[in-house]
């Protein structure tokens, strides 16, 4: 039989990472990607410069047998660095020790190292080829280079993974509604930076951690690069009163705000008027859509299919996770593209969904709440409970971050406790308060056991129904029994 041929627009973190995944499991792949070759012409950003890669991401890199080669290019982050505006800044470990960090990894680096993959694995790309037209009748696309000029490529199955401003979504959506629905934060963001320090450390704060200034409305953060330097994003409202990025246009402007709110950042950052008034203000947005593909002729993958806003630092991840999936689902439904692109949707959309809530949720927590006394109660409680309780209590911050449960049961299951803990709290906000045997004996008579919380490597990360059942790379299923229901009494 003829080998498959599968095409792909956009050859980004997600297109690439599929491409890669595709070819190994025999497919014929075929990428057009918009930008020219990053390898030969340097790295077109447009997006964050680098980004933190967690657990789902690396797991998708394991699968590919890419994550040594990208952890040896990361710096690991161990926690959140809190710098309030008064007081001393601090440490918020993510875990006990270092099995529960994140990476903070380079955008450009991690594209180019997922290219070379694909191509070593037998995948074509088209570089500076958009994609400019689809007819999905005639199963033609229309592509174009940087001259404009255009030419006409047949294909048959098509996979969009051109990122949040999808073409092939807007032609998809011209042949049959999609349902589209993209929604503003109405914060926008831009980048500054902190170069390599001079000294013992080359970096100038804490290397190995995300650092976070949270100011209630706004807040900068950092994450660090393996050179020494950090990338800064400061978000702010995009329009609106002082502050907002109306009110602070220029670097004159900005630069009195940072000497007042950020007064431990701004000498930090040498080049603050060139960085501020050089770069972009880049805009946020969470896109909903009810139908990811049109049978079995086109598919949305990634941010094409589910962008987010960027505060659980999972855009990526989910994208990473996507492939997997769907690299399990064409191979396993052959020539029948229609079925497992309606199963794709059908297996991810719910975790979509609830990452994109949660990621909304997290910009609040980050910018305000961690400099928070009953936040921080909340947490110290569940901290409590995790450490005596360990099957039955975890931070959804580390369900979402360092398990495979699907972003569905840890959106419901952090609900659930969250409620819990608020009942455990609602006379005091003294932890000191609660007495924990009482409150370890609730929690266990509220809610199940947790399920098993990674997929070892003999399980392929294929949730296959609504109770979440996992495949077993040698056949057969295993049930992670994530659909026990939350009691009436814990629902928000
Ligand atoms: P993209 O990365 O956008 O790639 C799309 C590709 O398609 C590009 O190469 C583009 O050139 C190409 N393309 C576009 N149009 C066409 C066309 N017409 N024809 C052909 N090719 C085309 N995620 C995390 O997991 N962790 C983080 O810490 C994190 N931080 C972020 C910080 C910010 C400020 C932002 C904005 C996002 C962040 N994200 C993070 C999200 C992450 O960037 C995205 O989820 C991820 O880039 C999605 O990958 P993608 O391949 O789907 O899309």
């Amino acid at each position: 039989m003829t080998q498959q041929t599968i095409t792909l627009i956009g050859g980004g973190l997600v297109g690439a990472l599929l491409a890669q995944l595709l070819a190994k499991r025999g497919f014929a792949v075929k990428v057009f990607e918009k930008r020219p070759d990053p390898r030969r012409e340097g790295f077109v950003g447009g997006r964050s410069i680098n980004l933190a890669l967690a657990e789902r991401g690396l797991q998708a890199l394991r699968t590919a047998g890419l994550a040594d080669d990208v952890l040896q290019r990361a710096v690991m982050m161990r926690g959140r660095m809190v710098h309030p505006l008064q007081g001393v800044s601090g440490l918020q470990r993510y875990g006990v020790d270092d099995s529960e960090v994140i990476w903070s990894v380079s955008r450009g680096g991690l594209n180019m190292l997922l290219l070379d993959a694909a191509e070593a694995a037998g995948v074509t790309f088209h570089f500076g080829q958009g994609l400019a037209a689809a007819d999905l009748d005639t199963q033609r696309i229309t592509l174009v280079d940087e001259t404009g000029t255009q030419r006409q490529h047949e294909a048959a199955v098509l996979v969009g993974a051109d990122g949040a401003g999808s073409a092939l979504r807007a032609a998809m959506n011209d042949y049959m509604p999609l349902g589209q629905r993209v929604e503003p934060l109405g914060h926008g963001y831009k980048e500054l930076e902190i170069p390599p320090a001079t000294g013992a450390s080359h970096f100038a704060v804490e290397p190995h951690a995300l650092h976070i200034w949270p100011r209630g409305g706004y807040m900068c953060i950092a994450l660090p690069n393996t050179e020494g330097s950090f990338t800064v994003t400061l978000f702010l409202p995009a329009h609106g009163p002082h502050p907002s990025f109306d009110t602070l246009p220029d670097a004159a402007a900005a630069s009195e705000f940072f000497r007042q709110d950020f007064s431990d950042l701004l000498p930090l950052i040498p080049n603050f008027a060139e960085d501020y008034d050089q770069h972009p203000v880049g805009s946020l947005s969470t896109l909903y859509l009810d139908r990811w593909h049109i049978d079995g002729r086109a598919l949305l993958i990634g941010d094409a299919a589910h962008a987010i806003v960027p505060f659980h630092g999972q855009g990526m991840n989910c994208g990473f996770e996507d492939t997997v999936v769907l690299a399990n689902l064409l191979a396993e439904a052959g020539r029948d593209t229609a079925n497992a692109f309606s199963e794709f949707q059908r297996i991810r959309k719910p975790n979509a969904d609830a990452i994109a809530a949660m990621a909304l949720e997290n910009y609040i927590e980050m910018r305000d709440s961690v400099a928070d006394p009953r936040y921080l109660a909340k947490r110290e409680l569940g901290a409590r409970l995790a450490e005596r309780a360990p099957h039955y209590f975890m931070a959804r911050y580390r369900m979402v971050t360092f398990t495979h449960l699907p972003y569905a049961y840890a959106y419901d299951r952090g609900r659930a406790q969250d409620v819990l803990l608020d009942q455990l709290l609602r006379d005091s906000s003294d932890v000191e308060n609660v007495p924990l045997d009482a409150a370890v004996s609730a929690l266990r008579a509220t809610l199940p056991p947790l399920p098993p919380l990674r997929l070892d490597s003999g399980l392929i990360a294929a949730y296959r129904s609504t109770d979440y059942r996992v495949r077993l790379a040698k056949g057969g299923f295993t049930s992670i029994r994530v659909d026990a229901p939350v009691p009436d009494a814990l629902r928000a």
